[in-house]
């Protein structure tokens, strides 16, 4: 078996005239067709070459098809040219889902939205479309008790914005302060913070964890300053703002961080008890009741 040379298709190929007489004389049927097997081990080559993965594996298929049809050439190539865009897409989106970090299984599907009476489906779903408020930079606050769903739900607009092609990352906020204190450290927060700006949504999940000698660093502020009006935040939290005092320096850069993030941002309150335990106490009830109806904690 001859092995044809690997580095470049087109230093296999011949002079493109040449190469296409060739090809015409092939369609026309008159070259024999050990040469045709040729040319199709070189086409493999150049779509190789100028990465086509898509049209190199679909093009005999449909090459036959064309030939047992008679689309027009036209219809052909565009049809190739359709599938290679539609696989680059599908390609794009599995590479974003992968840099996202987002925890498994956390989906619109499986989110039960009755379970959070106060959270309209259809905001979140309009949120999740992407459009105005990432472009805008805006931002979205989840507070509400741990077992809540603010990590699942968060977690689940996250990817559907991966979907629909937006680029996310998910992280704790605490690991994403420990590294830009790194970065701090090294005297090159500016540049950790910039990279970030790739993302036009941040996730920082349990804002409220942050420990009191990180707050001492004022890296969070120096992220929220930075993306303000530029690159969305979406943030969740057990306590509310008048609490966040221990997640900052002081009390002059709480306000201002708050200010910041709230100027632009939905705020979603998910004042509901935990679904856990709530999913638990009815397995322990029996069957024969659905597993979601909510009890606001704030209900007497
Ligand atoms: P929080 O981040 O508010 O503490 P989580 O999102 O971690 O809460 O939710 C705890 C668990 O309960 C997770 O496994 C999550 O998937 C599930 N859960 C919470 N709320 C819902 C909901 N409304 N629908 C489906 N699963 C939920
Ligand atoms: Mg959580």
């Amino acid at each position: 078996m001859t092995v044809p040379k690997a580095h470049s298709a087109a230093t296999a190929a011949q002079p493109i005239e040449a190469a296409a007489e060739g090809q015409a004389e092939a369609l026309n049927g008159l070259r024999p067709a050990r040469d045709a097997t040729l040319d199709t081990a070189r086409l493999n080559l150049i779509l190789n070459d100028l990465r086509l993965p898509a049209i190199k594996t679909l093009w005999p298929d449909f090459a036959s098809r064309a030939d047992k049809e008679g689309w027009p050439a036209a219809r052909f190539l565009a049809a190739l040219a359709e599938h290679e865009i539609a696989e680059r897409a599908r390609r794009r989106i599995a590479r974003h889902l992968d840099e996202a970090h987002l925890p498994l299984g956390k989906t619109l599907e499986s989110f039960d939205f009755d379970a959070v009476p106060m959270v309209s489906k259809a905001q979140i779903m309009a949120l999740a479309a992407g459009d105005t408020w990432l472009e805008q930079g805006a931002n979205v606050i989840m507070f509400g008790p741990p077992g809540g769903g603010k990590s699942h739900l968060a977690a689940a607009l996250g990817m559907a914005l991966v979907e629909n092609g937006w680029r996310v990352l998910f992280t704790r906020t605490t690991d994403l302060v420990q590294k830009l204190q790194i970065a701090r450290r090294n005297l090159d927060l500016e540049a950790a913070i910039a990279k970030l700006d790739k993302y036009h949504l941040l996730i920082c999940d349990d804002l409220a964890y942050v420990t009191k000698d990180q707050a001492e660093t004022s890296v969070l502020f120096e992220l929220i300053g930075a993306r303000y009006e530029r690159r969305s935040l979406l943030i969740t939290a057990n306590q509310p703002f008048g609490e966040w005092n221990k997640v900052f320096p002081d009390q002059a850069m709480t306000l201002a961080a708050v200010d910041r993030l709230v100027h632009h941002a939905t705020i979603l309150e998910m004042n509901v008890e935990s679904y856990r335990r709530r999913e638990a106490l009815e397995r322990k009830r029996g069957p024969g009741r659905p597993a979601s109806r909510a009890t606001a904690k704030s209900s007497p």
